[in-house]
């Protein structure tokens, strides 16, 4: 495999770096951590590759969903503005899309109040990759298994995208809308991720199971938050659920189960089985469907338990 040709432009503001994205449109591509994108479009030097197994979709020419690898790379590494993580006065969180996975990981903030994310993060690659993978290319990225992309949604997060033509706001769980899909204009780019402040006694957590412990993308994976009132019942709960279908799949069914229950153990194992019934797998080279739905009943009770510390 060889990289093709191609021109890197550095702006060191957004507007600047949308104006060239106006300027040059299909022809180019937005350039974050590099860790998709330059895997992406390299030039494979064997036409496609056999599927493994049923249901394990022929690579095309060019991978990742690109019909044609761009001329220019529009790099988003000098502009400040998408850096850093921040706590706004009504408690809600700010993350600039050029934040590495690795400073999420390592952000007190975000470990403390938006757990599943750095666990998720946690889980994500390996050292080098998180330290050159970032928030808005792992949203971006848009796989049904992203492993900041599936917390993301459990949390309630939206996300900024900033185009010549203005700015927009869209909740994550409408931004994926297919593997590799998303509703990024061509001439956008995502911004920020914006995590509303969640109720004070919330708590949230994410696994991922994988084939390896490392370097391995999700079999399934899962990031849950909840929260219980002073009386001891549930008054909050969200669910996400990735690998297990096209997109992103929020199990609103076992969510709205958990609403004014006690935590148990018998409360928090039907709210698996109900998750389990909302997921929509694949069979592929990483597990079969049946596997998979197995493992989402046990992943979500997993989540939910941690919560509590009672796993
Ligand atoms: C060895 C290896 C292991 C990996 N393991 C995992 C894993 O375990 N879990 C996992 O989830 N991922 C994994 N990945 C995938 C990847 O590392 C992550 O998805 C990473 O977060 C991508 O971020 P990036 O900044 O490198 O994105 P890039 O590669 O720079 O961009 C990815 C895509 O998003 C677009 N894009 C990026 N930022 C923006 C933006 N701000 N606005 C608009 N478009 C944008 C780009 O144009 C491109 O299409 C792995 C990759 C490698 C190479």
């Amino acid at each position: 495999m060889a990289l093709p040709k191609f021109d890197v432009l550095q702006p060191g503001t957004v507007s600047e770096a949308c104006e060239m994205l106006a300027k040059y449109s299909s022809e180019a591509a937005v350039l974050a951590g590099g860790t998709d994108i330059l895997v992406n479009i390299r030039k494979p030097i064997i036409p496609g590759h056999l599927p493994r197994c049923k249901g394990c979709a022929p690579q095309s020419l060019t991978a990742g969903g690109m019909e044609k690898a761009p001329g220019i790379l529009v790099s988003l590494s000098y502009i400040p503005e998408l850096k850093g993580i921040s706590e706004g006065e009504n408690g809600e969180i700010t993350i600039g899309a050029y934040t590495t996975i690795s400073e999420i990981c390592e952000s007190v903030l975000i470990r403390g109040k938006l757990t599943a994310l750095a666990e998720g993060g946690d889980n994500l690659g390996s050292p080098l990759v998180r330290n050159r993978g970032t928030i808005g290319g792992n949203i971006c990225s848009a796989r049904p298994a992203a492993d900041c992309l599936i917390p993301s949604v459990a949390l309630g997060a939206e996300v900024e995208l900033v185009s010549v033509e203005g700015t927009r706001t869209v909740p994550i769980e409408e931004f994926v809308i297919g593997p590799g899909k998303t509703v990024l204009e061509p001439n956008e780019i995502l911004t920020k991720v914006i995590f509303e402040s969640l109720p004070s006694k919330a708590s949230s957590a994410a696994i991922k199971l994988a084939n390896r412990k490392a370097l391995e993308i999700a079999v399934v994976n899962a990031a849950s938050v909840l929260a219980v009132d002073e009386k001891g019942k549930i008054d909050f709960a969200r669910i996400a659920m990735g690998a297990v279908g096209p997109v992103p799949i929020v199990a609103k069914k076992a969510a709205d189960f958990l609403l004014g229950k006690e935590p148990s153990e018998e409360v928090f194992d039907k709210a698996g089985k109900i998750a389990a019934g909302e997921c929509r797998p694949i069979t592929d080279h990483r597990g079969s469907a049946l596997y998979r739905v197995e493992m989402v009943r046990v992943l979500v009770r997993r989540t939910l338990k941690r919560i509590l510390n009672t796993e």
